[in-house]
């Protein structure tokens, strides 16, 4: 079957956000379950390159591969399901394929041809399609399509599917159509006519789905799937209902329920599978469920009213609660709103302070004051990226007594740029994917608590950054607490800062939560939700016998 991948593809309609990312993740956790290797990727309708240069405001976190891809936030779905890793080649949008044309036409080589969407640009499409299934390394690759059928710029992608659908064999293509069967309390009904015109606008693309995942809030029952499979001409076991899901680490048992494995390999002639083996999957989901106490985390950052701007670190601590027992709880703390006279007041009762990754000037003086406090008060603190930074910048003003302490990237004139831009920084002038990206090596300091919590000393992490901790303040730093733990090997840049002091104060310039899946979560956030565990253990004992004191 090697070197003869199959392909699935994902399309949505009605609506957008309803999940085909999850969806298609799950489905890849089956597949993959019942001993078959898969991949995902991501085809995307927009001009941009990649989100690289989106506002988290616009397109949420971006995401970043081993290989120093920055992605749409659904591979950290597709590396968190299946515990494998994504690349420069599972995400493709509009923009890389229009680049890779224009580039050829100017190359020549089009021959005097007059470049067209049809065929030239469908042409490029349809390869990075097939791309991963070439390497031989895997069974299936599952591509989801962005954007919603009908839209404009989605088009060539659809016809780019109708195409391989005629000309691959049967059983090596099919396509899956996600869509909305509302539930309209007035008339206590589901209704499918939604469906029936998205299925309508996908086959007028000349498209036909295999398969409908209908999202709903309701059972749909068999009368709507009859209802549904007659009326958009699919077979009724190939309707298949995808419930509103507590938590999206249910939807691949759900999904294993309404047999979407079965149907697909059915009709890729796929007869040659296991029992899924989803143990692991079972234990996480177990102790997500019922978690043996709580903690309460104090996320620090800038785009807290936007959920999807910190994805993977709010699955990190999904992962890392499961791991501790514990329920997680994130409260968002928008850092442009803290200031000296009500930080305690915000931060106060917290279990941990995880002070979040971002750029720019805008609300950092909230977090140094964040960090302060906790730095202060012993509770524990984690910093990532912009919050390691933080966590020196704060260090440095109020322990070391460089008051005027900054990173060049907010102060370009301060008189200590203890976060100074990176020296092969300094010459890049285009902004797409010059950053620091993607996985580097570091070493670990024996017996330091990044130690002590990865069990090992070297170490591997992505990055996505421009400025670093400038070495020249090092020796100060270290004779007065805060020591560099983690050391990237070739270039010397400090990883990772602590404070030795203090119960648990760690800061790391990577980014542990792009690595953590359901099956190995990221151990800094295991750790740190330990650490939260035990600071609320100590500090509900203090209370408690404080009120005893008072009351006897
Ligand atoms: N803005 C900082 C830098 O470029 C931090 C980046 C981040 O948090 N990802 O170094």
């Amino acid at each position: 079957m090697k070197n003869m991948a199959k392909y699935i593809f994902v399309t949505g309609g009605v609506t957008s956000s309803l999940g085909k990312g999850i969806i298609a993740a799950s489905l890849a956790k089956l597949l993959q379950a019942r001993g078959l290797s898969v991949t995902i990727q991501k085809l995307d309708p927009y001009i941009n390159i990649d989100p690289g240069t989106l506002n988290p405001y616009e397109h949420g976190e971006c995401y970043v591969t081993e290989d120093g891809a920055e992605t749409d936030l659904d591979l950290g779905h597709y590396e968190r399901f299946l515990n494998t890793f994504t690349s420069q080649a599972n995400n493709v949008t509009t923009g890389k394929i229009y680049q890779t044309v224009i580039n050829k036409e100017r190359n020549g080589d089009f021959l005097g041809k007059t470049v067209q969407v049809v065929p030239h640009i469908t042409d490029e499409i349809k390869r990075r399609m097939l791309l991963l299934g070439k390497t031989g390394e895997f069974d299936i690759v599952i591509t989801e399509i962005g954007g919603t059928v009908g839209d404009i710029e989605s088009l060539p992608f659809i016809e780019a599917v109708r195409q391989l659908q005629w000309e691959l064999p049967e059983d090596r293509v099919m396509v899956i159509h996600l869509t909305l069967v509302p539930y309209l309390k007035a008339a206590k009904e589901l209704k499918t006519k939604p469906t029936q015109h998205s299925v309508k606008m996908l086959s007028e693309t000349g498209v036909h789905p295999d398969v409908l995942v209908c999202r709903t809030e309701e059972p749909l029952g068999n009368d709507i799937k009859r209802k549904i499979a007659l009326f958009c001409n699919v077979k009724q076991e190939a309707v298949i209902e995808a419930m509103d899901a507590a938590t999206i680490y249910e939807v691949p048992l759900l999904m294993l329920r309404e047999k979407l494995d079965i149907i697909c390999m059915k009709k890729l002639k796929i007869t040659e599978f296991n029992e899924p083996n989803l143990d692991k999957w079972k234990v996480y989901l177990d102790k997500l469920k019922y978690p043996k106490s709580k903690v309460t985390i104090g996320l620090i950052g800038k785009y807290i009213e936007l959920q999807d701007a910190y994805k993977s670190i709010l699955e990190s601590f999904i992962h890392a609660g499961a791991m501790n027992e514990v329920k997680v709880q994130v409260i968002n703390v928008h850092s442009e709103f803290i200031t000296e006279d009500n930080v305690s007041e915000k931060l106060e009762g917290l279990d941990g302070l995880l002070v979040a990754p971002g750029f720019g000037t805008r609300g950092i003086e909230g977090k140094i004051i964040a960090v302060q406090y906790a730095r202060e008060t012993g509770m524990p603190f984690f910093g990532i990226c912009l919050g390691m930074q933080m966590a020196v910048i704060e260090f440095a003003r109020n322990v070391l007594g460089l008051k005027g302490a900054h990173s060049t990237e907010m102060d370009p004139k301060t008189s200590d740029a203890v976060i100074n831009m990176m020296e092969e920084q300094k010459k890049i002038k285009m902004m797409g994917g010059t950053m620091r990206l993607g996985a580097y090596p570091c070493e670990l300091t024996e017996d330091s608590l990044a130690h002590k919590i990865y069990g090992k000393t070297s170490i591997s992490e992505r990055h996505r950054h421009r400025y670093e901790f400038n070495s020249d303040y090092l020796e100060q730093f270290e004779t007065n607490g805060m020591k560099a733990t983690g050391i990237n090997p070739d270039s010397g840049l400090v990883e990772i800062i602590e404070i030795t002091d203090h119960p648990f104060f760690i800061g790391v310039q990577y980014h542990p939560e792009l690595k953590s899946t359901v099956e190995s979560p990221a151990p800094l956030f295991v750790g740190f939700v330990a650490a939260a565990k035990e600071h609320n253990e100590k500090t509900s004992s203090t209370k408690a016998s404080t009120l005893r004191d008072a009351l006897i």
